[in-house]
């Protein structure tokens, strides 16, 4: 027979201290046997339901951490008492559950299930006094011939529980093969991504910028672009966000400012009606929150020797809503470079126009959705016209994006609008077609208005 002591320590080993639950190895080793039950009688009803509490955060940080461990004890006791008798129950960690049904679990049971802990956890706990409400998200995985390993079920719960708390909270999502072709195909986007900059497969298209009032190229703004071997030209939308979570967003950054650095002085130097030519560069807020920022632009400055007060920095509204100091040395920081500060989508950010007023910025780029529909839409229009007076008292250069008639075009110089972008002037063209059209010095209208080319 065992030693009591022995057991106990067999005991603290595959249990969770704090609720007494058997914990994520002990869960992870009864998976493991569900799986190899399942792969050897080729009865695949079994599941898995992984559950994160969606209101334990709030409760650790404002109550306290002795109170967010008295809701997981009660948490912990409330699924122990009344599923205990259907499915192993264990705290996989910090504030996550899983479950493992016993017996045959086709979808409707594991749906059941599901909908019964949510039930179970909808109600309010009380806490050292305090009523509080946690509700939680659920991820569920059926049972599948590929499944291997738990690592692989578990990791498809997680994703699935994942999109639970995406959507509306206090839900559970069950994981589908929608959900794994989407994530493998984020993982090879991903694996992709680190070999585009080596495979040089990163591209800088040239948005012109033009002058509303004769039509001539003043200048373009860079927009970044990916040629993938397989899938074809991906826009920023399909790839910043993946760039972002594997930290290589503001390198690519680096790589663009860089680029458009080398051929704004080459098309300078080699167009004389282009000697003043400008470009403009998105600066993603993650950039510029970079304590090196500026001693970095300085660099790219001295190293491809372009004249700072060629090159625009577009930078979007929201790195006033940190409101730090930080960010207004930052652009002063820039402003001593020399180089220009655009803001981009104005408007849309919600924030006050006194921070404008106080901050080194040249230029206001008014935000597409206005322009769409401002020959239409009243508001739209009001909004425009109040920006380009705010513009001008401030003595801001406006630039209009996303412009695609000819009829906007015109009530924007009526307005006082002096720049603008947008298809009537040119979609993103790669390098070769915007060289043309800069030999060209205008912008082709598509739906050609003479007296603006002329
Ligand atoms: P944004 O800075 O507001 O860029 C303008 C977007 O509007 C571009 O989309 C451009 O192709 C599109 N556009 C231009 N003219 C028109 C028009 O007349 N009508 C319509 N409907 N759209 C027009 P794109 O290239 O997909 O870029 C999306 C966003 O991605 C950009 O918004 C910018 O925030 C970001 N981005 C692009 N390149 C870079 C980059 O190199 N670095 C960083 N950090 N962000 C970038
Ligand atoms: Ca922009
Ligand atoms: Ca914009």
């Amino acid at each position: 027979a065992q030693l009591p002591v022995q057991s106990e320590l067999e005991h603290n080993a595959s249990h969770d201290l704090l609720t007494g639950l058997p914990n994520r190895l002990f869960f992870e080793r009864q998976l493991e046997q569900a799986l190899a039950h399942a792969q050897a009688s080729g009865d695949y009803h079994y599941a898995v339901l992984f559950l994160d509490l969606d209101g334990f955060k709030l409760v650790n940080d404002s109550l306290g951490h002795a109170s967010g461990d008295d809701l997981l004890v009660q948490i912990a006791e409330t699924l122990r008492a009344n599923l205990a008798g259907h499915c192993l129950v264990a705290r996989y960690g910090g504030d996550e559950f899983t479950l493992l049904p016993h017996g045959a679990c086709p979808r409707g049971r594991a749906e059941q299930l599901a909908q019964r802990v949510l039930a179970l956890l909808a109600g309010s706990f009380e806490v050292r006094g305090h009523r509080v409400f946690s509700g939680a998200s659920l991820g569920v995985v059926l049972g599948r011939a590929e499944y291997r390993s738990p690592d692989q079920l578990l990791r498809d719960a997680d994703t699935a529980m994942y999109r639970a708390k995406a959507g509306a909270k206090s839900a559970y999502v069950l994981f589908d093969h929608a959900m794994h072709a989407a994530a493998r195909a984020r993982l090879k986007l991903e694996t992709d991504l680190r070999f585009a900059l080596q495979r040089g497969e990163l591209r800088i298209f040239h948005t012109p910028i033009v002058d509303l009032r004769n039509g001539r190229v003043q200048g373009f703004e860079a927009l970044a672009r990916w040629q993938h071997p397989q899938r074809g030209l991906l826009l920023p939308d399909d790839f910043l966000n993946v760039a972002d979570e594997t930290g290589m967003l503001v390198g690519m950054d680096w790589w663009v400012l860089e680029q458009v650095c080398e051929n704004l002085l080459r098309w300078q130097r080699r167009m004389p009606a282009h000697a003043r030519l400008r470009a403009s560069v998105n600066v993603d807020d993650r950039q510029f929150a970079d304590p090196n920022l500026v001693e970095h632009l300085r660099s790219v400055l001295l190293k491809t020797g372009v004249d700072p007060s060629t090159l625009a920095l577009e930078i979007t509204e929201t790195v006033f809503r940190r409101g730090s100091d930080e960010a207004a040395q930052t652009l002063h920081g820039l402003k001593q470079l020399g180089v220009s500060l655009v803001v981009d989508d104005f408007g849309t950010g919600y924030s006050s126009l006194d921070s404008f007023a106080a901050s080194p910025f040249d230029a206001l780029k008014i935000d597409r959705s206005f322009i769409r529909d401002m020959v239409t839409n009243f508001r739209h229009r009001a909004i425009v016209r109040t920006i380009a007076a705010f513009a001008e008292d401030m003595r801001l250069d406006l630039i209009a994006e996303g412009v695609e008639t000819a009829e906007q075009a015109g009530l924007l110089r009526d307005l006082g609008c002096t720049m603008a972008q947008g298809f009537l002037y040119a979609p993103a063209l790669p390098q070769a077609e915007f060289e043309a059209l800069l030999e060209s010095g205008f912008a082709q209208q598509s739906n050609s208005s003479p007296s603006a080319v002329a």
